[in-house]
């Protein structure tokens, strides 16, 4: 089935095929993408994607004002140039539906993109929908091309720069958070550790990985680095259901002032050893809880989910299929690699999800720093609108 025109789609009792320009902006991405959902029974066809990082590899890391800067200065060009040169900006062309990025993220950033896609769904008289970033993350793995994806309920292990968590979901707008973290994102670790190692970019957990994968003969080979996995059992605690990842950082220092004298190992074969041993114990360590967490709550799910930044590494992912597969998970969906950092289809296809369950975003709504995934539905401003038949 072809798209309707937008006009025809907006007077339509029952909306069966529209199109969508979704937003995300919630660090230092300025993401913009157009959907088209020209089949409900196909999976929407992504027309077109756009993305402009902030570079802040002399920064060390994002530094928030920049971030807003970078959003509010693209954000609006990203969505003009998409609209443009799709010709998506004639009445009977223009998106029925907006989503955006509502939080959780940075306020700067999050506001730079959210305040465009009210004001596109004002001059547009079309719904908008705020979406939860990690809702995005989470969705991103049911927006299938070959029409094999994930049904509720299922298992996710969402990991990237600012979260890592393990969910359980049982439908579209209830989620559970099995094990979340005490202090930073393994994704942050993992930067932080690659600094340390002498690492240099603006995904520095990336930069390592793709050194790693030039250096596989040093693979598994000893390495003067001392590490302890965090939140084990002790005489004192049992069965703790929370990661915690700073202590990857200190141990690493640790170990390179014992044995380097606090200086970063100049020969590749050095770092190559400590960065696989550091990458694949951050790993287990997130794998561990999830097994834990299996166990405690007596789990029998057989799909797994592994999104965000860090479910690009290919070494994760084996880890995760090895040990859970014994667990009876037998599905696993991986994004592919630029679907699991930050951008706007996950927010686009979340939106629809949304929207097709009833839910749009009153106008009268703003940004949030943190919105907790199992609380999806507890921020005011949700409208919700029985589906008609
Ligand atoms: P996100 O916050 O979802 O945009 O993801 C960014 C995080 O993912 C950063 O901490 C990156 O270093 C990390 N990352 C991206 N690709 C990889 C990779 N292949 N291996 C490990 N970490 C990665
Ligand atoms: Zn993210």
């Amino acid at each position: 089935m072809e798209c309707l025109n937008a006009i025809k789609v907006r007077s339509r009792s029952f909306i069966r095929c529209y199109r969508v320009l979704a937003i995300e902006s919630s660090c230092d991405d300025a993401c913009v993408t157009l959907l088209d959902r020209f089949s409900m029974r196909e999976s929407p066809r992504v027309v077109d994607e756009l993305k402009k990082t902030l570079d802040s590899t002399s920064r060390g890391g994002v530094v928030p004002a920049e971030a807003a800067r970078h959003n509010s200065k693209n954000i609006s060009v990203l969505a003009n140039e998409a609209i443009a040169r799709n010709g998506w900006n004639a009445p009977d062309t223009r998106p029925d539906l907006v989503c955006a990025t509502r939080g959780p993220g940075m306020l700067g950033s999050l506001s730079a993109g959210y305040q465009l896609a009210l004001g596109l769904a004002v001059a547009w008289q079309v719904p908008i929908v705020g979406v939860n970033h990690m809702l995005g993350h989470l969705l991103m793995a049911r927006l299938s091309t070959n029409g094999n994806h994930p049904s509720f309920p299922f298992l996710s292990l969402l990991v990237s720069g600012g979260h890592t968590i393990c969910v359980l979901s049982h439908s579209l707008t209830e989620h559970e958070i099995l094990v979340n973290t005490v202090d930073i994102a393994a994704g942050d670790a993992l930067d932080k550790c690659g600094r340390e190692l002498g690492f240099k970019g603006n995904m520095i957990g990336k930069e390592m990985d793709k050194f790693l994968d030039d250096h596989r003969e040093e693979w598994g080979q000893p390495a003067e680095l001392e590490l302890k996995e965090p939140m084990l059992n002790e005489s004192h605690r049992k069965d703790v259901m929370s990661y915690s990842f700073a202590s990857f950082i200190s141990q690493l220092r640790r170990s390179i002032n014992k044995y380097h004298g606090g200086n970063i190992p100049e020969d590749d074969a050095t770092r190559a050893r400590m960065a696989y041993q550091l990458e694949t114990a951050i790993f287990q360590h997130m794998i561990t809880k999830i097994k834990l967490a299996i166990r405690k709550r007596g789990l029998s799910i057989d799909e797994f989910v592994c999104s965000g930044g860090v479910a690009s590494n290919l070494m994760l992912r084996r880890m995760l299929k090895k040990q859970l597969k014994p667990l009876g998970i037998t599905r696993f969906y991986f994004p592919d690699p630029q679907h699991c950092t930050d951008n706007a289809t996950m927010i686009g296809w979340t939106g629809i999800e949304l929207y097709e369950k009833g839910y749009t975003t009153d106008l009268c709504t703003t940004i949030t720093r943190k919105w907790p995934i199992d609380e999806l539905l507890d921020l005011y401003g949700w409208v919700k609108k029985q589906p008609e038949k």
